[in-house]
């Protein structure tokens, strides 16, 4: 597995494929995106100012396959009636499966959070800072790992999601790898994409851009603010084999 901590976020030393970009293409896409996410960004409550840890990670777990939508009108049901990790840790599985009911996948979901809140107050309440603890926690993956920590410690962490990476492939070229949670290239390039600028309006700005223009099917590439240099608009490619997987849905 690969280590993001690794990877350089300076240069473009990843691999074979790197040699395709140019800082000022990065930066003419972060420029678009973050002008583009300034007038049509969506406006959702884990948006709005600085959240506590424990809203974070229920807010990215419910985002793993519920759209962002549903996902802001369920959460104010969910926290009010688990506020905290110990009213998660103390409820049954079947009352966590019962709340959870109107964004499905209730009994996956029920049994994990059941077992992260248990996990989470046997260690007090506190979530470890490191990424690699982080992704041992039952639930928590690379993505929700990196949620927290571009969140709650303000690093410059990629919300890297199947959406996220459609956006890349078309505009910059595609991947290598079948999964682009594994591959250096599209990790290397968000990255370097954040490495400059907020990266939590850059993060929010690719994943609404990618929901609402650059779709997985019949993408609106005539009123894309990045048509100008985008390798799928401008060789006039094919919708890419990959566009749609999905292990989000934004
Ligand atoms: S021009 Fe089309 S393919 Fe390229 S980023 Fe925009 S919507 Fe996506």
């Amino acid at each position: 597995m690969i280590s993001l901590d690794s990877l350089s976020v300076t240069g473009w030393h990843m691999d074979e494929r790197s040699h395709r970009f140019t800082d000022r293409g990065v930066s003419t896409f972060r420029e678009e995106v973050l002008l583009w996410y300034k007038q049509h960004g969506r406006d959702f409550l884990w948006r709005r100012g600085r959240l506590r840890t424990y809203h974070v990670v229920i807010t990215e777990e419910l985002l793993q396959r519920t759209s962002a939508p549903i996902v802001n009108r369920f959460l104010p049901s969910f926290l009010q009636r688990f506020p905290d990790w110990r009213a998660l840790a103390e409820a049954s599985e079947s009352e966590i499966r019962h709340v959870l009911v109107p964004v499905g996948l209730w009994r996956r979901r029920a049994k994990m959070f059941s077992k992260l809140a248990r996990e989470v107050v046997h260690h007090n309440g506190r979530l470890p800072q490191d990424r690699r603890s982080l992704e041992e926690l039952p639930g928590v993956g690379q993505y929700v790992a990196s949620a927290i920590l571009l969140m709650r410690n303000g690093r410059r962490e990629p919300l890297l999601d199947a959406s996220m990476a459609r956006l890349l492939e078309r505009y910059f070229g595609p991947g290598s790898k079948a999964d682009f949670r594994f591959d250096s290239y599209l990790q290397g390039l968000a990255r370097e994409i954040l490495s400059t600028g907020n990266p939590r309006d850059l993060n929010w700005g690719m994943l609404d851009l990618s929901a609402a223009v650059c779709r997985a099917t019949r993408p609106l590439c005539h009123s894309c603010p990045l048509s100008g240099g985008c390798q799928h608009f401008l060789n006039k490619l094919p919708v890419h084999p990959h566009a749609a997987r999905s292990h989000t849905v934004r």
